[in-house]
């Protein structure tokens, strides 16, 4: 069986023909937020509707991380590898130590509760940049209705400095986002206000300047079907997004190259494995792998 559909030649030496994508976990309700620890050799990932986080070791299954879990969604590591997690429930993002502690990086802006923290990374100088939609707060499955309370926007935290700053206030709704390997580039995804039909869903582009200010901002792909919610780039700058079909491939100008084949709609990715070869893919009620001749950024 083909797991992969080539649309551009550069494609077929990313991929490997007698690779199999295999089923690693099932039996949840909507998987999000994958994220590799290659030092404790486990993938976590949240099951939002069932209010916790789950590990998977390869050769010894799935196991509950945390729960209750506040609704966790997107995850991320920091520079010193610690988890960084977004909250529906809680409405906020948060760090865990290594020991453990759970530190609150982010709940308000101007005095005001965060919407429902859905994605996040951190750029190599520390700073954490998540996105807050609304979807977390408008029903009960994946997380509490709550009144909103501030725009749907992208936030950039300074740990270090205590300081969040509003870096993108034109979405409708924020939802995945990533850098380029060199970080001269974020991409964000806007999945549209909830229950619109006719939202425009794509990923836009934005170049990162000198102290992290952000310029342009133009579409750079729509993906169909479906829509980016959540995605990731290897090490050479292809950006591997979800899709209701499964996990597309868009190289550094914006164009579909190539795809993995998912039998369920698709909601976000990670590279992990021993040489970040491998791509995790949450997918509604499962997770798969399928190894590529690919490798993620290495981060941390
Ligand atoms: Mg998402």
């Amino acid at each position: 069986m083909a797991f992969f559909e080539v649309l551009d030649k550069s494609f077929v030496s990313f991929v490997m023909g007698n690779a199999t994508l295999k089923q690693i976990a099932t039996g949840f309700d909507w998987v999000e937020g994958p994220v590799w620890f290659g030092d404790a050799n486990c993938l976590l990932f949240s099951d939002i509707p069932n209010n916790r986080i789950m590990r998977w070791i390869p050769g010894l299954g799935t196991s509950v991380f945390r729960e209750p879990s506040n609704f966790a969604n997107g995850h991320t590591r920091d520079r010193q590898g610690r988890l960084i997690s977004c909250e529906h429930g809680a409405r906020r993002v948060t760090r865990t130590a290594h020991d453990g502690s759970i530190t609150v990086i982010a709940d308000s802006f101007e005095g005001k509760r965060l919407n429902s923290p859905n994605d996040v990374v951190v750029k190599s100088d520390g700073t954490i940049w998540f996105t807050d939609p609304h979807y977390g707060i408008m029903t009960n499955y994946e997380g509490q209705k709550s009144q909103q309370e501030l725009p749907c926007q992208v936030y950039r935290v300074d740990p270090d400095a205590g300081t969040i700053e509003a870096v993108l206030t034109d979405f409708a709704c924020p939802n995945g986002l990533a850098f380029s390997p060199d970080e001269d580039r974020l991409y964000v995804a806007d999945t549209g206000v909830i229950f619109d039909d006719s939202a425009e869903r794509h990923i836009r582009v934005f170049d990162v300047g000198p102290d992290n200010r952000l310029s342009g901002g133009e579409v750079f792909h729509t993906i169909s079907v479906g829509f980016a919610d959540g995605f990731r780039l290897d090490r050479d700058g292809n950006l591997w997004s979800s899709a209701a079909d499964g996990v597309h491939c868009i190289n550094r100008d914006g164009e579909l190259i190539g795809k993995i084949l998912v039998p369920e709609l698709v909601s976000n990715v990670c590279f992990g494995g021993r040489a970040k070869h491998q791509l995790f893919i949450t997918a509604t009620t499962s997770i798969y792998m399928i190894s590529l001749n690919r490798e993620g950024v290495q981060r941390p």
